[in-house]
């Protein structure tokens, strides 16, 4: 799979699966536009990516605003002239049960980053993938078909939404030749439940837990994810588009058994 030329926009590429996505995208030979607040954790991805040759636009962007949306769009045309390929990873997961005071403002944050920000983006890069005859790939979640656990309805809802929003958008793209699908991951090991605001030690311990929610036993790295994300991005899945594919071990097999 080469993507030799090809320019790439990934979102979230700070830590665990965007950091993945984007440095196996420079090895492969495209050039990278990497988004993300934290400019410390980016520049540690950079380094990376450099290492194999690629050009790499950092663009230090809160997906949540739409000047920072602009801009992303904005200066990778600048930078590389055009659009090949968008991949939707940035997300957050927050805890609030539905009667709680703070649902609301959990599920606008949670609705605003996870599925807001995909269909802006989307919409300011579509008219620079119908010309490049591009795709999108948008990480979803296994939350998307499942309620998970509870306290985590804001967090289901929005993946829900971006699986169907995959969908409506892709029924759209096909006439223009442009593609676009999603990775539903189930648990792999990142950074993000540190996100959540638990220490590194429980971190550790949750995600030793679940591994035994899956049927193989195991849990994902972020390079199997990315590994997904690449393949549907190239020219090998040209037949792929509307479609959620899940990467889970096993998870949603043996779950209603964990029940
Ligand atoms: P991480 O927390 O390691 O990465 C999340 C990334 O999103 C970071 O790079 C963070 O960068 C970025 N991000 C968050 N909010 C914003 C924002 N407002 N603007 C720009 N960037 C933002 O978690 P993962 O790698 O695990 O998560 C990546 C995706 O995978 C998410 O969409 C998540 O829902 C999904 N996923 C993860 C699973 C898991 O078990 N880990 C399972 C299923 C799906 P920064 O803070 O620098 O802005």
């Amino acid at each position: 799979m080469s993507f030799a030329d090809k320019v790439v926009i990934v979102t979230g590429a700070s830590s665990g699966i965007g950091a993945a996505v984007g440095i196996k995208f420079a090895e492969e030979g495209a050039n990278v536009a990497l988004v993300a607040r934290n400019q410390v954790k980016l520049k540690e991805v950079v380094a990376k990516c450099e290492e194999h040759g690629g050009k790499v636009l950092v663009l230090i962007a809160d997906v949540t605003k739409n000047e920072d949306v602009k801009k992303i769009i904005e200066q990778t045309i600048k930078q590389f002239g055009k659009i090949d390929i968008l991949v939707n990873n940035a997300g957050i997961i927050r805890k609030a049960a539905v009667w709680d005071e703070n649902a609301i403002d959990v599920f606008d944050s949670v609705m605003t980053t996870n599925l807001r920000s995909v269909v802006h983006l989307t919409n300011l890069a579509a008219q620079h993938l119908i010309q490049t005859k591009g795709n999108v790939v948008n990480v979803s979640s296994i939350a998307a078909v499942d309620a998970m656990s509870p306290e985590y309805f804001a967090y289901c809802t929005s993946k829900a939404g971006l699986d169907q929003f995959m969908r409506s958008a892709a029924l759209e793209f096909s006439a223009k030749g442009v593609r676009v699908n999603s990775v539903n991951p189930g648990p792999v090991r990142t950074d993000f439940v540190q996100n959540l605001g638990v220490n590194k030690s429980e971190a550790d311990s949750f995600w030793d837990k679940t591994k035994n929610w899956t049927t193989l036993g195991r849990i994902s790295d972020p390079e199997e994810i990315a590994d997904l994300v690449l393949f549907l991005a190239s020219d090998k899945a040209r037949s792929v588009t509307g479609s959620s594919y899940v990467i889970d071990n096993g998870c949603l097999l043996k779950r209603p058994y964990n029940m």
